[in-house]
């Protein structure tokens, strides 16, 4: 009788354990890391060029993902002439080796990545292939720019795809000339589709450059367009630009981070535009497993430090949070 136990609880631990890894097997989870504006001209390339990393303070919560992706809201280049606009920011080439270290993809898709002019933005593209850093949201042309970065990590591929949709609206990408991938409804459906179709992803991200600054909560435009994109199959929308961290939104059971606020940013004195939000999404083939929200504050420097705030995000809640 005592043997017959003795069998049947180690047939029971072994079947426990076969399921166990079996399941691990069938649903491999990779997490992903979405930081704000990481702008590193002005004081962070400053700080940058005296031997601080920006990117320290924040350095083991990033590090702990399995991709980690940050919105460049400056071009990196030696050349090119300032635009005719209030802020241009340019970084110098050196901050690269430090967001290499801490990115591994960057959209280029914003307001500032064309601030130098086309020549500057394709010299960005060629430094960012040489130091072996991809990025996403925009392209030597309109077709590259509007191609999905494809990441794959435990047999995962994920797709990100990058837009901006605040002006200047020259700064996008055409069939001759580079630039970056502006977000017309019917070319972002289209986009999505065919990252699952053409390009077999499992996941699809569209990282969002959008909203009115220094407003708290999203306007009617993002929430249709973010709706159109979950309709269209992304698995979650995140965004960034306003400067502020904005509401967000459940659809479909998906996720719409609207507003991850700064990362790296200097010149702000208000609370709020120094409020850094870093998304974690875990995410399987079926879909955004969890999601929760590292706060931070970011100093005088440009420079983001974690509160410790850990904010999860309930994607099982029926309605919206307000
Ligand atoms: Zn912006």
């Amino acid at each position: 009788m005592m043997m017959m136990r003795r069998c049947l609880t180690a047939l029971l631990l072994s079947a426990s354990t076969f399921l166990c890894s079996f399941t691990a097997h069938a649903e491999p989870t990779v997490s992903i890391v979405f930081m704000g504006d990481v702008m590193l001209a002005e004081h962070p390339g400053l700080r940058i060029r005296q031997g601080h990393n920006p990117f320290a303070p924040f350095a083991q919560i990033l590090d702990s993902a399995d991709v980690r992706v940050a919105n460049l809201e400056c071009v990196i280049a030696r050349g090119g002439k300032a635009e005719d606009k209030p802020y241009t920011f340019r970084a110098h080439p050196r901050v690269l080796k430090l967001l290499k270290r801490h990115v591994d993809a960057v959209s280029v898709a914003n307001n500032h990545s064309g601030d130098f002019g086309r020549a500057a933005f394709a010299e960005m593209l060629g430094r960012l292939d040489q130091a072996k850093l991809p990025f996403f949201g925009g392209g030597r042309d309109l077709s590259q720019a509007h191609t999905p970065l494809l990441i794959e990590r435990k047999g995962l591929r994920i797709a990100l795809l990058g837009y901006d949709e605040f002006f200047p609206r020259s700064f996008e990408a055409g069939n001759q000339h580079p630039g970056v991938a502006w977000s017309e409804d019917e070319q972002v459906v289209l986009d999505i589709r065919r990252a699952r179709a053409v390009h077999h992803a499992d996941i699809v991200i569209p990282f969002m450059h959008w909203g009115e600054e220094h407003q708290p909560r999203a306007n009617d435009r993002q929430r249709e367009l973010a709706r159109l994109m979950i309709d269209a199959g992304a698995d979650a929308v995140v965004g960034t630009h306003p400067h502020v961290v904005q509401d967000i939104e459940l659809y479909q059971g998906k996720p719409i981070v609207y507003s991850l606020g700064n990362f790296i940013f200097d010149g702000f004195d208000d609370a709020d535009n120094n409020t850094a939000w870093v998304l974690q999404l875990n995410v399987a083939r079926t879909g955004v497993r969890d999601a929760h929200i590292q706060v931070g504050r970011i100093d005088k420097h440009g420079t983001p430090h974690p509160t410790g705030q850990r904010m999860p995000i309930d994607l099982k809640a029926a309605a919206p949070p307000q």
